[in-house]
């Protein structure tokens, strides 16, 4: 099936799945479910507790007002160039390729983020080759791979045309929803790409792993791209030895190496997620006892205004 349709074929209503998960749900959420159903068939039936379901399923909870967990977390606002692009960081500027994604995860620190609407990118563009400080460009959102393939070669062809840029940068939890989107023709868009290429994916737990998901890694990784992943520390998810340890082991066995651990942001509807620094100190101060160097994440909070992510 393309991955066209299997984008469309993901879970929208919190009825139906509610039926298919044979677990009550709430009846509405103001960031919409959003669920392929890759995932949805690894939910565990009538389990409230899967990590799987916690990542992805909307929970009353989501609607705590807190006074420190806010729409715009980060500054993302502040840190705006132009409609589609954040600078924050030397050296590299993030492109806010689209809104959409594959799948809504709960925790998303963007979830309230008024993106830009279309699909060019002129005035970023003409931003980039003016900005002789840039050596990268990451590609994110939303989810850049959910833009066709047309649209993303177009791109790559502008960027690889600026040429003091070296890098560009893929960051996208597309292929862990939807491993179809990795095409032989998305393949060749990346190795007909002059400048160099990595990838950053988002896996917060070793059942978002599976042999498709894997094969669609290993293919990227044969064009010589670097695969790297991000997670994000999430209460009920992985805040436990066993998970980030299996986690960590499953991404290194597969050549894929644990680059960050996020530090939840803290974003309206994302309070109940939230484990404590202390704690997440701990975890990797374990970890780091029972595995190779590599496969220990770099644990790190996103602060506003700082010059680069800030070590735990
Ligand atoms: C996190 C982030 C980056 C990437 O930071 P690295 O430490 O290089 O991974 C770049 N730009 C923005 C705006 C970011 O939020
Ligand atoms: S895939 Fe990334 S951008 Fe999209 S909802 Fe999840 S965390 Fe947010």
């Amino acid at each position: 099936m393309s991955w066209q349709k299997l984008l469309r074929e993901a879970f929208t209503s919190l009825d139906e799945l509610s039926a298919f998960l044979e677990l009550p749900l709430p009846s509405h959420s103001r960031f919409p479910l959003k669920l392929p159903r890759r995932l949805a068939n690894k939910i565990e039936k009538g389990n409230p507790h899967d990590p799987i379901l916690l990542q992805f399923v909307p929970d009353s909870q989501e609607l705590l007002q807190l006074p420190n967990f806010t729409a715009d977390p980060v500054s993302d606002t502040k840190a705006r160039c132009t409609a589609k692009s954040l600078k924050k960081y030397r050296g590299r500027t993030l492109l806010l390729t689209t809104g959409a994604c594959a799948m809504h995860c709960r925790y998303c620190f963007r979830q309230h983020f008024d993106y830009a609407r279309g699909k060019a990118f002129e005035k970023e563009l003409s931003e980039f080759k003016k900005d002789l400080s840039l050596d990268e460009i990451i590609l994110s959102g939303g989810d850049p791979l959910s833009l066709p393939d047309r649209i993303l070669k177009e791109l790559l062809d502008q960027l690889e045309s600026i040429s003091h840029l070296k890098r560009i940068r893929f960051h996208t939890r597309f292929p862990i929803g939807i491993p179809e989107r990795i095409t032989p023709d998305f393949l060749q868009i990346l190795e007909q790409c002059e400048k160099q290429i990595w990838f950053v994916v988002h896996i917060n737990h070793p059942k978002e792993l599976d042999r498709d998901v894997i094969e669609a890694l290993k293919a990227i990784q044969r064009l010589a791209i670097p695969v790297l992943n991000q997670s994000v520390l999430l209460k009920g998810v992985n805040d436990s030895l066993e998970v980030l340890k299996n986690l960590s082991e499953s991404l290194i066995n597969h050549g894929i190496s644990p680059y960050y651990l996020h530090q939840i942001d803290r974003v309206e509807g994302g309070a109940h997620f939230e484990v404590s620094v202390e704690k997440g100190r701990e975890l990797i101060e374990q970890l780091t006892e029972e595995l190779s160097g590599y496969g220990i994440p770099r644990y790190v909070q996103e602060i506003a205004g700082k010059k680069s992510k800030t070590l735990l």
